[in-house]
């Protein structure tokens, strides 16, 4: 039975998790770098530690939530670190967003002193972890994520396993490259929205009701491989041609635009402009799938 847990990286969203244990009735010893944060967990109840090493030895699960891959792998492997405290039937859990190769070298590496690791990045904000309302997406053995689970519930709303170890860091990253390529879309097309002079509230309504259905039809589409439904590439095609063209006159910069625009300029140039856009998939095909 888990009763006592160690938190490392109380940052914008390990400040929440880790309250959120600390609140669920949790035996909780803490580790950051800044003394601030420290203090604040130490006025509400937790226990401080002094290295990684002391926070692994007295605690049954150990989760961390660090910037990067060198943070975990310093917190992880070096002198004093999580690894030197290690006891039996002790799990670590890494939530940080790191890629697969730094959740597999974490597991090998805890392996070899018999110890049980995971990784459990999350989906969601500062808000969420201090709601407990992230995703997690575990990746390892799902019996160690069952054992975690009394953990995961109270800092997750949801947990999905996503396979072997450092499948939680491929889910989440593919995640963030669309989110990132969302971000780069919606500025670009708001700045050419802007500077044509519409009112970005009516183009907010109507994306509200229209984005999330064209998202989802998009992704089933790509899940069920079939190309020939859907919006054609030459008519997509036209959309971004005209609207690259309305830039040009209002000045509006498209890098975004006009690398999507060479995207469906290739899918119809090996012949799919009569097909849906998404298509497109088929440039990424490897030769042994072409066939
Ligand atoms: P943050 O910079 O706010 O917090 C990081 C914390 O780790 C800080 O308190 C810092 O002092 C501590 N730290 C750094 N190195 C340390 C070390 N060697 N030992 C102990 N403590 C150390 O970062 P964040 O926004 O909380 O993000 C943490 C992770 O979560 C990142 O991988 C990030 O990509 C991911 N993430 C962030 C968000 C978000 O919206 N902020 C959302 C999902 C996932």
């Amino acid at each position: 039975m888990i009763k006592k847990v160690g938190f490392i990286g109380l940052g914008a969203m390990g400040k929440g998790m880790a309250f959120n244990l600390l609140n669920a009735g949790f035996d909780m010893s803490v580790y950051d770098l800044n003394p601030e944060i420290l203090k604040t967990f130490e006025q509400a109840g937790a226990k401080i530690a002094d290295s990684p090493k002391e926070l692994a030895r007295v605690s049954d699960v150990v989760m961390t939530m660090l910037p990067e891959p060198e943070h975990v792998e310093s917190v992880y492997l070096e002198k004093d670190g999580l690894l030197e405290g290690a006891h039996e039937g002790l799990y670590l859990i890494d939530s940080s967003t790191v890629d697969p190769e730094c959740n597999k070298k974490m597991c090998e590496a805890a392996a070899k002193v018999g110890v049980t690791m995971f990784d459990a990045p999350v989906g969601g904000s500062p808000n969420e972890a201090a709601a407990g309302n992230l995703v997690m997406l575990a990746g390892g053995k799902k019996k160690d994520m069952e054992a975690c689970r009394p953990v995961l519930d109270v800092v997750g709303q949801l947990t999905l396993f996503c396979g072997p170890i450092g499948m939680g860091s491929a889910v989440k990253l593919a995640n963030n490259l669309m989110t990132m390529n969302m971000m780069a879309t919606v500025v670009e097309g708001y700045t050419l929205a802007e500077d044509a002079g519409v009112d970005t509230k009516v183009l907010a309504e109507l994306q509200r009701l229209n984005v999330p259905r064209v998202f989802d039809m998009m992704v089933l589409m790509f899940m069920a491989k079939v190309d020939n439904v859907g919006f054609q590439t030459i008519l997509a095609h036209k959309d971004v041609r005209l609207a690259l063209k309305m830039a040009e006159d209002t000045g509006t910069p498209l890098p975004v635009g006009s690398l999507v625009k060479s995207l469906l300029q290739l899918n119809i140039r090996q012949g799919r402009g009569k097909l849906g856009l998404q298509s497109s998939r088929r440039i990424y095909l490897k030769e042994d799938d072409k066939s």
